[in-house]
């Protein structure tokens, strides 16, 4: 079969289709901005649904009341539905009413029988994943009754990206997902379908289970699908004008970098930017996809253009990661943290799945910044108990500046009790409260 050509992938991330408003934006910028071809849509859960559903699992796994937290998630997707009815006067009369409401019910059914027999992870994938099947098939009934349901289709993501059973963070196999993406995208395109949109954040094992990709990973999953497509271009649209040099709600005065290389990108990411998902960039660099960061409330702006190419020293970029943790394992007898020692820390805070975002070790210590899991770092001290002791504290922050001078330096570490603090050449990190 042939491959596609000149299919271009759109990301909207669970801000710009947090209600019916945002919704129907999504499809006047679909419409307006929208290339001639075929366009695949990647769409994340509604507004703060996967956190929502984060919780719901929490409870239910635990066997505590959930209902209050459920029905407030049916109450808010199920007005998103009937606002989209009033303001679209319907051609057809339906943004998919009764798939929403299907696939509610097999939520409510999913969570009365979480198997006992799954790991906490694996079952969160199977609920989790409900946030984007609903916000699809919604996405797909508003942009069906903007154009024609002739147009518009859908394309479930779990028989597109196949992955392996790592739960929470499932590994791509991308043979298995270039086949069935080519298959299934080329068939639809090539029976006339415009539109067709799919859940970002999910993918499926052949053992039939949902897997997600990690948290925010739906930027992650449109750069998959652009991989296997051999797309022209990938635009991500968010409700910040473009790739900034920090957080607008950190700082007040950000600047916008017009174009930007992907390595300078890939490390942004990777330092906790959360404008893009780390693992977005490499899929694109391998196969040169030019990546477009733009503003959903300004679609006619320029905002960012992410691909191959050479610029000047670049304005300092501020990234914060915040509920870090810090821990410190200290060997019991005063001996010197070694090579050996190394070894067993990494080995148990792999098998915690814990990763390190900082590290350092002194002569008789070895310190980690990690992402804090309450769970996850029970888990490794219970691996390592025996032979460390270990101290940690929670709550923290950790900031970078990447291609840092001195004034920047000064303005980011005032007034902060900096625990821990690393330099490079490009890069000052800091751990504080
Ligand atoms: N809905 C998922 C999350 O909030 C994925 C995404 O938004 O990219 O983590
Ligand atoms: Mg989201």
């Amino acid at each position: 079969m042939e491959e596609a050509q000149g299919i271009q992938v759109y990301k909207f991330g669970g801000a710009s289709v947090k209600d019916a408003a945002a919704i129907l934006n999504l499809c006047r910028i679909v419409r307006d901005f929208g290339p001639q071809g075929p366009l695949v849509i990647v769409v994340s859960a509604m507004g703060k649904t996967t956190n929502a559903l984060e919780e719901i699992y929490d409870l239910a796994y635990r066997g505590a009341d959930y209902s209050g937290q459920f029905s407030a998630l049916a109450t808010a997707h199920r007005a998103t539905v009937e606002e989209l009815m009033r303001l679209q006067l319907p051609k057809e009369a339906d943004v998919n009413t009764e798939l929403v409401e299907e696939i509610l019910a097999e939520l409510a059914d999913a969570l009365v029988s979480i198997d006992t027999v799954w790991t906490y992870d694996q079952g969160y994938d199977q609920i989790v994943s409900y946030g984007e099947r609903l916000s699809v098939a919604i996405v797909t009934g508003a942009l069906a009754n903007n154009f024609s349901w002739n147009e518009v289709s859908k394309s479930a993501a779990k028989e597109l990206i196949t992955t392996n059973e790592n739960w929470r963070e499932g590994q791509v196999d991308w043979v298995e997902t270039a086949e069935n993406i080519k298959l299934n995208i080329n068939q639809l395109v090539a029976s006339g379908i415009e539109l067709i949109v799919t859940e970002g954040f999910i993918g499926g094992t052949n053992t039939n289970f949902h897997t997600t990709l990690g948290r925010e990973g739906s930027d992650y999953t449109a750069a998959i699908l652009a991989y296997c497509l051999r797309a022209e271009s990938v635009t991500i649209w968010k409700d910040v004008a473009g790739l900034l040099n920090a957080d607008p709600k950190l700082f007040p005065d950000t600047v916008r970098y017009p174009e930007i290389s992907y390595r300078e990108t890939i490390e942004m990411a990777y330092y906790g930017a959360s404008v893009i998902h780390p693992k977005t960039l490499k899929p694109l660099a391998d196969r040169n996809i030019p990546l477009r960061v733009k503003s959903f409330l300004d679609p006619a702006a320029e905002g960012t253009l992410i691909h191959d190419c050479q610029h000047p020293a670049l304005a300092p970029a501020f990234i914060r990661k915040t509920e870090q943790c810090l821990i410190s394992f200290e060997s019991k007898d005063f001996a010197f943290v070694s090579e050996e020692n190394l070894e067993v820390i990494f080995g148990a805070l792999a098998q915690a799945r814990l990763k390190i975002n900082l590290m350092q070790n002194s002569a008789i210590s070895f310190s980690v910044c990690t992402d804090f899991s309450e769970r996850r770092v029970h888990q490794l001290l219970d691996l390592l108990r025996e032979q460390f002791t270990l101290h940690y504290n929670t709550g923290l922050t950790l900031f970078t500046i990447k291609n840092y001078d001195a004034a920047s330096i000064t303005r980011l570490t005032a007034g902060k009790r900096l625990l821990l603090e690393q330099r490079t050449r490009n890069t000052f990190q800091f751990v504080c409260q």
